[in-house]
């Protein structure tokens, strides 16, 4: 579909880059997904946002919002409407030394965040990429690195700075709008554009950082060896598991990170790893958290990763749900499972203190397939893994529906989501509003995406 930008406002001069511009093949997609946009604003002020939405209303564009444009559903570009391009809103600037209070522009990816705090020796837990967006992640949850350590990134969100979408521009705090302040920690997108937060970092400077390898066992003891580990783990210690095929044999690549860099704390941590099977150290340092969201990871987004994602939580690592997952990632088709520890600081807020209500589990588990392998191949595989999951974490979900808005803010959580999502945008210009009848939890991505 082509579409013809209309008149545009003068406030924008400048920042509006249509396809007839040398910068738009390097503007109009995300990291997954290639979009043809009528125009992307390169926003450079909560201003700009107002002027964009104003045209995208004016014209009746259809509009995307983006901050990283690494989300997984493609959702940060389109197709003949607006893209509201936040990249340009970057600045990480540290507010209160001994508060620890930061604050982190929209725009700026976790690399350049981490990497601007660490002279003051502060670090916040965000993901385990350094190309993700603020934006997108810290409107959402937040599952990083140090994240059993710290919680998830939106535990720690203090204010947010958002233009509502008929362009007011609201700080959400404690005092000033804390209806605004609960959506915008865990389902921000529906409400507000976020252009700033402010948050409260973490003292740190170096982890340790270690890699293993360990043969998974059909039967899925290995599995339920390591969330055994992980239940009693201290919370200096996180952990990722990515499920690989290697020949006949699965086996587990551990990524583990201990927040401290006191060698015997690290090495403390790390130890009952190793009893959960036939296990192999490949590497294990001090390096600084800089190296784990590092700089080195930033890239353009060309769509050049299309791929097929859904994701569920789990409470317990039951044996029949540790051969789930084992057969999953063996399979004929097998899926890329990714299994990330939860508990420790991420289980202490209340959960209904944000609209990432999910506290009490374990465990999240990440399947994705790449192409030839589309939606129903991924669903074959993970109606196996469905029944044994608790709920659902929005930001790993590539094809977002009513379903995954259900598992992701079930019961009061979902209501008072709703509520605030009509409430901030009564005309669904950020979301498609979610059905209001109350689709029952289930696991099954069902949509084509
Ligand atoms: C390689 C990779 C690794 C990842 N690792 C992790 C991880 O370790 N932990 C984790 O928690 N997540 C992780 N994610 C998921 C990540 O949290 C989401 O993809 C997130 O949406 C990316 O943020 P972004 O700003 O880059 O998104 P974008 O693509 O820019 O935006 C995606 C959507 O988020 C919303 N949004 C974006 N910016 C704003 C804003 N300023 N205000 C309101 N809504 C906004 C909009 O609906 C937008 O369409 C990973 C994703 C990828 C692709």
């Amino acid at each position: 579909m082509t579409t013809t930008l209309g008149t545009s406002p003068t406030d924008l001069a400048g920042k509006i880059i249509t396809p007839d511009d040398r910068r738009y093949p390097l503007l109009r997609s995300t990291y997954t997904t290639t979009g043809r946009p009528a125009a992307v604003v390169l926003a450079e002020s909560a201003a700009d946002v107002a002027s964009a939405l104003r045209l995208a209303r004016e014209q009746q564009l259809p509009l995307a919002v983006r901050s990283g444009g690494h989300g997984l559903s493609g959702s940060a570009t389109n197709n003949g409407g607006l893209v509201i391009d936040l990249s340009e809103m970057r600045r990480v600037d540290v507010l209160d030394r001994d508060a620890r209070l930061v604050r982190v522009e929209a725009g700026a990816r976790w690399a350049q965040v981490a990497q601007a705090l660490a002279p003051h020796g502060l670090a916040i837990s965000s993901g385990d990429h350094g190309n993700v967006g603020v934006g997108g992640l810290a409107t959402a949850g937040g599952i990083g690195w140090l994240v059993r350590h710290y919680g998830l990134t939106v535990d720690h969100v203090r204010a947010v700075e958002v233009v509502l979408p008929d362009g007011t521009q609201v700080r959400a705090d404690p005092v000033n709008d804390p209806d605004l302040l609960w959506v915008m920690r865990g389902a921000g997108a529906g409400a507000g554009i976020a252009v700033a937060f402010e948050i409260e970092a973490t003292e740190l400077r170096d982890v340790g950082f270690a890699q293993l390898v360990a043969r998974v066992d059909p039967a899925g003891e290995t599995l339920q060896g390591w969330s055994d580990v992980m239940a009693q783990a201290p919370r200096e210690l996180s952990t990722k598991v990515i499920l690989a095929s290697h020949g006949t044999t699965p086996l587990a690549v551990i990524t583990a990170v201990v927040a401290s860099d006191n060698p015997a704390t690290i090495q403390q941590a790390l130890q009952p790893l190793l009893g959960i099977g036939e296990v192999t150290v490949q590497q294990a340092h001090i390096v600084p958290y800089t190296d784990l969201v590092s700089t080195a990871h930033l890239h353009r987004n060309t769509g050049q990763m299309p791929s097929t994602t859904t994701n569920g939580l789990l409470t317990d690592i039951t044996p029949d749900a540790a051969r789930a997952l084992v057969t999953a990632a063996t399979g004929p088709d097998p899926a890329l499972i990714q299994l990330r520890s939860l508990g420790g600081a991420a289980g202490d807020p209340d959960p209904a203190a944000t609209a990432f209500t999910h506290r009490h589990q374990e465990t999240l588990v990440i399947a994705s397939m790449f192409p030839p392998h589309d939606r129903p191949a991924l669903s074959a595989v993970w109606d196996t893994l469905a029944p044994h999951t608790d709920g659902a974490y929005v930001n790993f979900e590539s094809a977002p529906d009513d379903t995954t808005f259900t598992r992701a803010y079930p019961g009061p959580t979902g209501t008072r989501v709703r509520e605030l999502w009509k409430r901030y945008d009564p005309d669904s210009i950020l979301h498609r509003p979610p059905s209001t009848s109350e689709t029952p939890p289930s696991g099954s991505p069902s949509s084509s995406r």
